[in-house]
């Protein structure tokens, strides 16, 4: 996601305190206990400027959701569009690290929406959907928990979906063209909406551990 460097964004950030959760590894195992109920929590990983994840908590009140973005000056942006969503956290991390923040299974669903393509082989590693990123969203994830993955890019979308399999995934459903097989309710995400704007088709796809 390209976006202007925010000045002095390490020191922003601690504006918004009870919705960035500095050091998150602190709440490993509890993060229940921080949203004060025992409502399931899904995770987005690479949530950008949160208009998917903002718009998801607002539309499921009974789940608990937790956006990961990499890039300080994009969480700082997006925490700067929440308001009076009590059901939403954000952590400014590594998604390859998220076993340090989450204990086994606390995790009920997670979302990857429109992550970075990284076309070159070489980078095959820094893709969201690549062997060690699934190995930790399996360690973090209920047994029974799903993904939810999609993009523009077809090449990623190939990718992914070999990957997924070679990794024992279960497809639970695939869409080759999201916005026009006939789905209702749609959340979008920013990028979703500039590049179906552009005439760009959707990829979709949903899988759970066999
Ligand atoms: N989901 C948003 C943004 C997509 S761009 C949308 O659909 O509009 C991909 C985002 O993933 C970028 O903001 C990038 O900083 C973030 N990202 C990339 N690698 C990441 C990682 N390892 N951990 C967490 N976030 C990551």
């Amino acid at each position: 996601m390209r976006l202007r460097k925010v000045k002095n964004v390490e020191e922003k950030i601690k504006e918004f305190d009870g919705l960035i959760i500095s050091e998150p590894e602190k709440h490993k195992g509890n993060w229940n206990k921080l949203f004060g109920n025992d409502n399931p929590i899904h995770l987005e990983i690479g949530m950008g400027k949160g208009k998917f994840i903002i718009e998801k908590a607002k539309r499921e009140p009974n789940v608990n959701f937790i956006g990961c973005e990499l890039v300080q000056s994009i969480i700082y942006k997006a925490a700067k569009s929440v308001k009076d969503v009590p059901n939403l956290l954000m952590i400014n991390y590594d998604a390859l690290k998220l076993g340090e923040v989450f204990d086994k299974g606390e995790i009920g669903k997670i979302y990857l929406n429109f992550s970075d393509p990284w076309p070159k082989s070489r980078h095959e590693k820094r893709r969201l959907t690549s062997d060690s990123f699934l190995n930790v969203y399996r360690e973090i994830k209920a047994s029974d928990g799903v993904i939810e993955f999609k993009t523009d890019n077809r090449g990623l979308f190939e990718y992914s979906v070999m990957s997924l399999n070679n990794n024992g995934f279960e497809f639970l459903d695939i869409s080759f063209d999201l916005h026009n097989d006939g789905r209702e309710n749609i959340v979008t995400t920013e990028y979703e909406d500039r590049f179906s704007a552009k005439g760009n088709v959707i990829y979709f796809i949903k899988v759970k551990e066999k």
